[in-house]
Formats: structure tokens, sequence, C-alpha cells
């Protein structure tokens, strides 16, 4: 057995924990700006309860940034980077959903070095600038999904060059998660479905590709565990702070599991689409992509595959996991296709290029190493539904 293990973010979990955060923050300092997306934060009243906290405990002055969107861009990154550099605040906040988070921690690498922020994402050859300051974060997820609060990535998309890529880093990680599951108790069904499915796709790759690490897999079988038993309920059950618990654990364990050991080609073939479709959310992406690949992934690694069956509930075979996902997306309304999130066939081929062109990096750890015809072939499907 081996492993390597490294998390510099404090974690907070619990119920109400969000109150405390201006306690938490007055460490880093009293200026402070707030990265947030554009309604929910304020709907919800997460946003108010941040800044009472923050007032209470002596923050002079609070900014905020309320512009991210769902995929969020370099151009809100570097908006949010400058306002941070002027108003020469503390520390930043990020309070929402993945995106929220992922910009926040971006305007953190952004605001402390040169350039800008499509200058530290990875393509295959590596980022163009290499941080080496950044300036502290707390992350304070409203949904359960990403495990962005725990991990080192921030997935940006850059809409001119129609490019979804990540910042990968260790200054990204944030100082602090505070991970209070009430705040994710306003989401909607098919939000809560699609998050909590991110959450089973970051469990499923990282347990199966490549990489060796034994503690982050089993990060991974816990939260597909909880998530096969608690998904449904949330859904059914949006106020029950149980299920709503076990989801925000779910998806903190396995942002760590992927913080360990990656995603693979599920993910690697789902950014190319919200980067030409941002319209489509990233849970969905996957939710469409993922049967077909795991269809021809299983056969790479089949003890875990049948592990994965075994965890949803079937047949501990590894062609199994193929069935055991399709019923659970199901399930919980995401047996869709890529046709049905509105993705045009003639768009398959550039698909196919762009994996190849921003993601290959994924190809050598993913369980069947694929090739451009394989990766084709599975956007076609996907596409059909099958
Ligand atoms: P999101 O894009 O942050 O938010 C989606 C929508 O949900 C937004 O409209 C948001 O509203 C709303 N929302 C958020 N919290 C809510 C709540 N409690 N109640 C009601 N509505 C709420 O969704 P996400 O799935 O959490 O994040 C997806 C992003 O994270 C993608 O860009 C994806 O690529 C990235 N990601 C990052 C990692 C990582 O490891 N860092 C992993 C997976 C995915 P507002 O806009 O009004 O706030
Ligand atoms: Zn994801």
């Amino acid at each position: 057995m081996n492993f390597d293990f490294y998390l510099p973010t404090e974690i907070i979990f619990g119920v109400g924990t969000v109150d405390r955060v201006g306690e938490i923050g007055k460490r880093f300092g009293y200026r402070v700006l707030i990265v947030t997306g554009k309604k929910s934060s304020k709907e919800n009243g997460a946003l108010n309860r941040v800044i009472e906290s923050l007032k209470r405990n002596g923050a002079e002055e609070i900014f905020i940034f309320d512009q991210i969107e769902p995929n969020p861009t370099d151009k809100s990154v570097n908006l949010a980077s400058e306002i941070a550099v002027k108003e020469k605040v503390d520390y930043i906040i990020g309070l929402g959903g993945g995106s929220s988070l992922d910009s926040a921690k971006a305007v953190s690498i952004v605001s402390s070095n040169e350039g800008y922020a499509w200058d530290y994402v990875n393509y295959p050859e590596g980022p163009r600038l290499i941080p080496f300051l950044n300036r502290p974060v707390i992350c304070i997820p409203t949904t359960a999904g990403t495990g962005s609060e725990v991990n080192r990535y921030s997935v940006i998309s850059n809409n001119i060059r129609k490019e979804k890529l990540v910042i990968s880093h260790s200054l990204n990680y944030p100082k602090v998660a505070i991970i209070d599951p009430s705040l994710t108790i306003s989401m909607k069904k098919r939000l809560t479905a699609m998050t909590g499915i991110d959450a089973l796709m970051h469990a499923l790759e990282s347990l199966t590709n490549k990489l060796s690490n034994a503690f982050a897999e089993d990060l991974a079988i816990r939260a597909i565990q909880i998530i096969k038993k608690w998904l449904p309920i949330a859904l059914e059950e949006p106020e029950n702070i149980k299920a709503r618990s076990y989801m925000s654990y779910a998806a903190m364990l396995a942002g760590i599991a992927i913080d360990r050991k990656r995603v693979a080609l599920i993910h690697g073939m789902e950014h190319p689409v919200s980067a030409h479709y941002p319209s489509v959310a990233h849970g969905e992406g996957l939710a469409a992509l993922s049967i077909a690949i795991t269809d021809f992934n299983h056969k790479g690694n089949t003890q875990k595959y049948a592990l994965f069956a075994e965890l949803m509930g079937y047949e501990p075979k590894s062609s199994m996991a193929v069935k055991a996902l399709e019923d659970f997306l199901e399930k919980v309304g995401l047996r869709i296709s890529l046709k049905d999130l509105g993705v045009e066939r003639e768009k398959l081929e550039k698909l196919t290029e762009d994996v190849y062109m921003l993601s290959r990096g994924l190809f050598a750890i993913n369980p069947v190493e694929p090739t451009l015809e394989d990766i084709h072939r599975l956007y076609e499907r996907a596409y059909e539904g099958y």
C-alpha cells in the first residue's frame, strides 16, 4: 500500500458554522473581498449572514464582487482581482457554488502575482506563469458537489477561446473551508441532482483511474456509499438536514479524493462541452457522458468497477457498473444525452479535437487509454444517449 496526503485547508463543518466566518476571518485581516454569484446567496440569506458575522468581528471594509456566473470566466476573475489589488484587501471569501469558490481561489493568485487569470491555467504544456504569492481564502460552499472548498483546483472558462481549463497549484488551496450544510437547502431539485452527480463522478473517476493512492480511494469509496444512499433522500426531502449534511460531507470527501488522484476522461470530455456551451452545467455534461465512458473504461480496471457496482447495490461485476450508473441517473432525473443539452452533432469533431488539445494529460491515467477515434465515438454515443 502507498499513498501521499497533503491538505493545508482547515475544515470547519456543521450546521450554523457560516456565522463563524467573521471570527475566523479576523486572523487574516480586516479588509475583505467577498466573491459570489449574482442571485442565490442574496436570496437564501447566506450573503447577509456572512456580512453580519464579519461586522460583528470588526471587519473594516467589506467589498463585494457579485458577478460570478456558472462556468466562471477569466474575465470576471480579472475584474475581481483588480478590486482586490486596488482596495488592498487582506483576504478573500468565496461564497456560493463551485463557480464562486473556484473564482475566489483564482482571484487570490491573480491579485497577488503578475499577469491575468489565463496565464495560470494548465495547458498540457503547463501554465504560462507560475504563482509565488497568494492571499488567504475562506471558501463557503452553498452547493454539495465540486469539493472546490478543499482542493487546489479552479476551473475557469475563456469565452473568446472557447476553452475551459484548470488552475492547479498548491497556492490555490483555501486556507479555511466553512462547510455549513444548511446553506444547500435552498437548492432546487435539478441543481441538487447535478451537483450530487458531480461529486459521484469525482469519486468514481478518482477510484478507478490508474494513479495509486489508497487513502484517496477510501475517501472515494465512502463518498459513493453516502451519495447512493442520501442523494435520493435529499431530492425527495429538500429540507432533510441529515441528507443535506451527508451530501456536503460526501462532496468534501470526493473533493479531497480528486485533489490526490485527479479525475479522468469523463471530466476531460465534459470541459470542452461546457466551454463551447456555457449554458450546460458541469454536472449535466458529466451525466450525459458518464454511461458511454464507463462502458468504455470498465474493462481497464475490472476490480474497481466491480467494487463500484457493489457499492451501488449491484452484483460485483465490472460490467454492472454501467447498469448501476444508468439506473442511478434515471432515479435522480439525469438520464440525459448531449443532444438533450443542446449540443449540435456537427460540433462533435471540434469537441474531440479540444479533448486532445486541452485534456490529453488525462489520457494516460484513464482506465483505458483512449485514441481520438475512441473519443469521437464516445461523444457520438453520449450525443444519442446510449
Ligand atoms: P455553480 O456553477 O457554482 O452554480 C450553479 C447555479 O446554482 C448558479 O446559478 C447559482 O446561483 C446556483 N446556486 C448555488 N448555490 C445555491 C443554493 N444554495 N440555492 C440555490 N441556488 C444556488 O454550481 P456548482 O455545480 O457548484 O459549480 C460548478 C462549477 O465548478 C463548474 O464551473 C465546474 O467546472 C467547477 N468544478 C470545480 C471543481 C474543483 O475541483 N474545483 C470540481 C468540479 C467542478 P448564483 O449564480 O446566483 O449564485
Ligand atoms: Zn467535477
